[in-house]
């Protein structure tokens, strides 16, 4: 399972998101806390962030930690809306940068925590990868953001393997599910973070339900349960 973080608020650089946090993407790339599947997300990663309302994107297939372009630029890439993961490969799925979230359609970034049995989506022009994120990513994008929930809720029916955490937004707007892997969130006056897990020890970090969605936009978050929840 790779581990993602989506950040909507005050404009933050990317280095403070990923890089600097004592347990951010950088060290969560070489010992997560909290990761159920795979030891660590060496297989590539991702920084999305919003430059007005267009969709920007830095993405590797090498491991973050090694990445010293990246950390001498981060710095001084700042946004109020950032969606970054770090991956760790699905057995069978290539390992190339457009296989790394977030996936975009121009318009939302979105990264896929899990996996996904590809027979159970549709055929999808315009996936990224043949990786099963891309093609999941691709399918969500055709049925619209808005129905997210509905859509993960049909996709875990069909495949009761599937583990479908989703993060994405468009610069003004930040979704989530969870349905089979860890999500938090630190909510504050400055803004939303949703990440895998805790990239600090700061006690305000909530723990979101499993089958669950998140919904984020103008300093409001709300969290409702999915059907099919348990
Ligand atoms: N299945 C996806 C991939 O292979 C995501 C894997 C993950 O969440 N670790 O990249």
């Amino acid at each position: 399972m790779c581990r993602h973080l989506g950040w909507l608020g005050r404009p933050r650089s990317l280095a403070e998101l990923t890089l600097e946090p004592p347990h951010g993407l950088l060290v969560q790339s070489y010992a997560p806390r909290r990761q159920r599947h795979g030891l660590l997300n060496a297989d590539g990663w991702g920084a999305g962030f919003f430059d007005g309302s267009v969709p920007r994107r830095w993405r590797s297939a090498a491991p973050l930690w090694g990445d010293t372009s990246f950390a001498s630029v981060a710095p001084a890439l700042s946004s109020g809306c950032v969606v970054a993961a770090v991956r760790s490969a699905t057995v069978g799925m290539p390992i190339e940068a457009s296989a790394a979230a977030p996936f975009t359609d121009g318009r939302w970034l979105l990264s896929h925590n899990g996996v996904v049995n590809t027979a159970v989506l549709p055929t999808c022009a315009g996936a990224e990868s043949v990786c099963d994120s891309a093609i999941l990513a691709a399918t969500i994008f055709e049925r619209g953001m808005a129905s997210l929930g509905d859509v993960i809720t049909q996709i875990g029916a069909a495949d009761p393997r599937a583990r479908l955490n989703i993060l994405a937004a468009n610069g003004s707007r930040m979704l989530a599910t969870t349905w089979g892997d860890t999500l938090s969130m630190l909510h504050s006056a400055e803004g939303v973070v949703l990440a895998s897990e805790p990239y600090d020890d700061d006690p305000r970090w909530v723990d979101i339900p499993d089958r669950h969605l998140v919904d984020a936009h103008d300093g409001e978050v709300s969290v409702t349960p999915l059907e099919g929840s348990r």
